[in-house]
């Protein structure tokens, strides 16, 4: 007999769990599902990263425990990345930290943070993480809505006093995840003013700082000169060099609450394996070619897929990063009896804006890291066979 705790039970089942099974369910039926639903990158982590692996898995020395931090070697890469990229001076050894993926170091990262009933004020429509991790630790979490009107950034003005008060950590995450919105340095001062008046933590998810286009270059919050005094990055090779299976991430800043961090996975994680983490170092320190190339895809793919919207008369906001198309559902159906429809008359996955949170409602999120030829095929199909009017 096992009886689960209500902060299991209390987290809704991880979306994508549920996609998943309705997708499997699909294919049995056989109907050949394509999944623009799920934000994995369809292309090859680049050679010379695996190739570094591949090296370093010939030496003994990599088979043992890591420091529980992370090897010096991958903390000095991201130091130098962060100088190279956003001229940003970080302590390898106080300001950076190795994480397995940067998912375990967000959700940790809560527990690390908060006393239970604290609050935690998190972005909606956001990565479902901020919200669960929350709730594993006791934590209550409290919605900025992102709206369009707003260009999909919080508005500090509208969170209530006593949730202020009661905050210890603050979610942001630009390029978005779900909504491929992005954030200039004007919104991270902001953000940043805000949190020293109040006294939170801000805890920026940077996975896509590397994913943009045309030339837009995505700011790292710390970028802001008080920054370091109450802000954490959290950055992942995962979508920057197609390498999520790899589990390679980082956050870097403030130093106590990296310390609070550390103290906590080093109770219960002993780091990434080090072959992984010396790879990792070469993605970051090489010449960023491959992700100039990745991201010229993911933008004509993003073309295409933006002018099949259009002819259907579905609107949606060119993107600057991320590899999401956020789009409005069309009059007359709620998000998730849009994505019904679509799947049921295409065999096409999209996700509904509101499994990302209830400000998500009248959206939905197109993934655009699946193979070209699929998504062409896709494109083909709700031209053709989408049929709007109720
Ligand atoms: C994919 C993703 C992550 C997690 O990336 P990993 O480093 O692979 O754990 C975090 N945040 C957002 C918004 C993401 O889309």
């Amino acid at each position: 007999m096992f009886i689960k705790p209500r902060r299991v039970t209390n987290v809704p089942s991880y979306l994508f769990n549920e996609i998943n099974r309705k997708k499997r369910s699909l294919i049995e039926k056989g109907v050949d599902v394509i999944d623009l639903g799920i934000g994995c990158p369809d292309l090859p982590t680049p050679a010379h990263i695996v190739n570094r692996l591949l090296e370093e898995m010939k030496e003994p020395d990599n088979f043992k425990y890591a420091g529980y931090n992370g090897c010096l070697e991958f903390r000095e890469a991201v130091a130098q990345f962060y100088k190279k990229h956003f001229n940003v001076d970080l302590d390898p050894e106080t300001e950076v930290l190795a994480l397995i993926g940067s998912k375990e170091g967000i959700a940790h990262f809560i527990t690390a943070s908060i006393d239970p009933n604290d609050v935690v004020l998190l972005p909606d429509p956001g990565y479902p993480t901020y919200r669960t991790a929350t709730y594993l630790a006791d934590g209550i979490p409290y919605s900025m809505p992102l709206l369009r009107e707003n260009q999909f950034l919080p508005d500090f003005s509208m969170i209530p006093a006593q949730k202020v008060e009661k905050a210890k950590v603050m979610f942001l995450n630009y390029p978005g995840n779900p909504t491929a919105a992005v954030a200039d340095l004007e919104f991270f001062q902001k953000a940043v003013d805000f949190s020293r008046r109040n006294r939170i933590t801000i805890a920026h998810d940077a996975a896509y700082q590397m994913v943009t286009f045309d030339g837009y270059k995505a700011p790292s919050i710390l970028q802001v000169k008080e920054a370091k005094e109450v802000a954490v990055e959290f950055g992942s090779l995962s979508k920057t060099y197609t390498m999520t299976g790899w589990r390679i991430g980082y956050a870097v800043g403030n130093r106590e609450a990296l310390q609070s961090l550390s103290i906590v996975k080093s109770n219960i994680d002993t780091s990434q394996f080090l072959p992984i983490q010396k790879a990792a170092v070469t993605a970051l320190v090489s010449e960023q070619n491959c992700v100039r190339e990745y991201n010229q895809i993911y933008r004509e793919r993003m073309n295409s897929m933006l002018t099949a919207l259009q002819e259907i008369g579905i609107e949606a906001d060119t993107p600057k990063g991320s590899f999401f198309i956020w789009a409005t559902v069309p009059e007359g159906y709620t998000s998730n009896e849009f994505a019904s429809k679509v799947l049921e008359q295409t065999g096409v996955i999209v996700t509904p804006g509101t499994a990302f949170g209830e400000y998500g409602e009248g959206y939905f999120r197109i993934s655009l890291s699946v193979p070209t030829k699929r998504l062409q095929e896709a494109i083909h199909r709700i031209k053709t066979k989408i049929t709007l009017g109720v």
